[in-house]
């Protein structure tokens, strides 16, 4: 699937294997003291696991063929003690690892939250969000099993290698036999280890598929059910699940064949061990103890050669989930958000676009065109125009969710972008269609943000915003938390909680995307007295969908194909601009009280006069030329 989280360029794709695990090695640094004592711990285990090896001839010549009573009594209460130890080390190594590994899990996690909050708008429009999800969740557990798997795979080349000191002790000749089968055994765990790999990263992909399609399912889970396409759904879902078991099932194979292969190997070894130790001990040249001691040793081994595969295997998902973590860690192709150096902190005086354009996508048509503009402190504009005419996108610089390609922006004579970026959008209230509401109680959402609030000032704006009356009907009032045992609220309650957060947030500059199309007209009104409230002494501009709105504002600006085609007082525009006019009859009129958007395309002439944005102070007054210059603008 490609997205913005494709990001891995072919450079980065070739970053040495080393290099990658050596990276996520790196964030075990930290946890050193620890990894030491695992190690420690890890020796003692593979000690043990020889030891109890060695013991294995002196328990057969001393107990069985010599019938040594103290041997009987020594001997295993020397294995009781050397399994003891060995279980109790194991334990130490293996929660010790674990530790480490979730702590890594933590702070990469964390890395990544962190990277991903603060890359721009774009980059959230690119992607989807279950695949962000899936990156946060998925792809980081994987790279926490790499150290760990390291350790395993020291731990088993060290119990291998003291096994194997205990064979050649025991007989250097059989040992030879024994060891000669070896290197037939790496083949496999080389193979294996490159097809795990690629498996590995193919499932976190088909992972974060399904995270994105049920991402998607739940979201829409209104269009879903309105269009009865649950089945539908399901199939889709089914479908992405099965390839998901498809790749599942191969790497289960191929983690199968990889230890059965290297396990044959190893019996190859002992079946050819027990047929020359076998004709040793006939012949009378080796005693029955020395070999089983050595056959036990060799068996011994296979273990190791088994979780040595095991833990390659692991290595191999971490690594190839690391490098879609680091894909997006490293990333040069998306950026964080310039932030500036000059922290907003005196109230808002003006605001002023010096011919500003935007597009979206460098081959899109401009979104915004050319758009001067200034707004005086304690002004009132409201934004008109159909649909698709800009005035989302204009509004959405002023907080810098998105940066003009053309032209600047300059709050209090600043360029945006030189403001410390958080200390600008503190400084601006924004209340939106989308009326989102966070799963907390409704006080944390009202504050949200702002953390030491006293209950009076929560009160003073949830009152101000017409909402004091329905929380405290709530049966835990400010308490009461948002979508938790069937608290819901209507859309009219959300939006006055929406409207007390902007209360509460106190910015001098407002920006408002009016809408009315769910509510009702009772909890239309009770909406319009918050947002009188919310709108009082401050600078606003608001892309406005009622009629009080634009009476009361002091000035219109019609927008119309990304540009400021004529801007004035309600009366002024009805009898100088048509586009205006006609959105009023088309709209306003109707019932709902919406100036809203039109889909009709208004003639491009709307105005008869054409863009407007570079008279920056003038009323209704229009440029005579103004349909030639759009004509040649387009
Ligand atoms: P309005 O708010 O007046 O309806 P918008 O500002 O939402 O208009 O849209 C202006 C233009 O920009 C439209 O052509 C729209 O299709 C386009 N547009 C809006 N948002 C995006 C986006 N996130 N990505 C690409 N194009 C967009």
């Amino acid at each position: 699937m490609s997205s913005a989280l494709d990001l891995q360029g072919p450079e980065e794709r070739k970053v040495s294997n080393l290099a990658l695990f050596k990276r996520c090695l790196g964030y075990f640094k930290p946890y050193m003291s620890r990894i030491i004592l695992a190690t420690g711990a890890m020796l003692i285990v593979a000690a043990c696991q020889a030891a109890a090896a060695y013991l294995v001839q002196p328990a057969m010549d001393d107990i069985f063929l010599n019938k040594d009573k103290e041997a009987l009594l020594y001997i295993p209460l020397l294995f009781l003690l050397i399994t003891f130890a060995k279980v109790g080390f194991r334990v130490v190594q293996n929660f010790t690892m674990q530790y480490c590994g979730l702590k890594v899990l933590e702070k990469l996690r964390d890395e990544l939250y962190r990277k991903i909050i603060y890359l721009p708008m774009k980059f959230y429009e690119d992607t989807q969000v279950g695949m962000l999800m899936s990156r946060i969740i998925n792809d980081v557990v994987v790279i926490r099993s790499s150290m760990p798997a390291l350790v395993m795979l020291i731990r088993q080349i060290l119990t291998m290698v003291s096994l194997i000191v205990v064979v050649f002790y025991r007989d250097v000749e059989l040992a030879f036999f024994a060891v000669i089968v070896l290197p037939a055994a790496f083949y496999p765990f080389i193979y294996f280890g490159r097809r795990m790999r690629k498996l590995g990263r193919k499932g976190q992909e088909k992972l974060a598929d399904i995270s994105v399609l049920l991402q998607e399912i739940f979201s829409g889970i209104r269009v879903v059910k309105a269009f009865a396409t649950e089945d539908e759904e399901g199939e889709r879902f089914d479908k992405e699940n099965k390839r998901l078991l498809k790749l599942s099932l191969k790497q289960t194979m191929a983690s199968e064949l990889s230890s059965s292969v290297m396990e044959f190997v190893g019996g190859l070894g002992i079946a050819l061990v027990l047929w020359y130790g076998g004709l040793q001990v006939i012949e009378g040249s080796s005693t029955p103890g020395t070999f089983f001691s050595f056959v036990a040793a060799l068996v011994m081994m296979y273990d190791p050669i088994k979780k040595l595969s095991a833990a390659n295997n692991d290595i191999q998902k971490a690594l190839a989930g690391a490098e879609r973590v680091f894909g997006i860690i490293d990333s040069p192709l998306i950026q964080v958000e310039q932030d500036g150096h000059y922290p907003l902190e005196e109230p808002f005086r003006e605001l002023d676009f010096q011919n500003v354009s935007f597009a979206y996508n460098t081959e899109d048509l401009p979104a915004l065109d050319r758009i001067s503009l200034r707004v005086k402190a304690g002004e009132k504009i409201a934004l008109v125009g159909p649909s698709g005419a800009g005035k989302t996108t204009f509004v959405n610089l002023i907080p810098r969710f998105y940066d003009p390609q053309h032209g600047a922006i300059l709050l209090n004579g600043r360029p945006l972008n030189e403001y410390v970026l958080a200390t600008l959008r503190r400084s601006i209230s924004i209340v939106s269609q989308d009326n989102f509401l966070f799963n907390v109680s409704i006080r944390d959402n009202i504050t949200y943000g702002h953390n030491n609030l006293s209950e009076e000032d929560v009160i003073r704006a949830a009152k101000a915003a017409y909402a004091h009356d329905f929380i405290m009907s709530l049966p835990e009032g400010y308490d009461t938390v948002i979508g938790e045992r069937g608290v819901k609220l209507s859309g009219g309650q959300k939006q006055r909680l929406t409207i007390a957060r902007a209360l509460v947030k106190n910015s001098s500059l407002l920006i408002l995307d009016e809408a009315t199309s769910a509510l009702d007209s009772e909890a239309e009104r009770i909406v319009q007295k918050a947002l009188e409230n919310l709108m009082k002494n401050r600078t606003s501009i608001v892309i406005a969908h009622r009629l009080s709105t634009i009476l009361r504002s002091d000035r219109i600006l019609v927008m119309e194909r990304g540009r400021i085609v004529a801007q004035g007082k309600h009366q002024e525009l009805l009898s100088s601009c048509p586009l205006y006019a006609k959105l009023y009859t088309m709209q306003f009129r109707a019932p709902g009280d919406g100036l809203t958007d039109t889909d009709d395309d208004a003639e491009s002439a709307a105005c008869g006069n054409g863009p407007f944005g570079s008279d920056r102070e003038g009323p209704a007054a229009y440029r005579s030329d103004g349909a030639a210059v759009m004509e040649e603008t387009r």
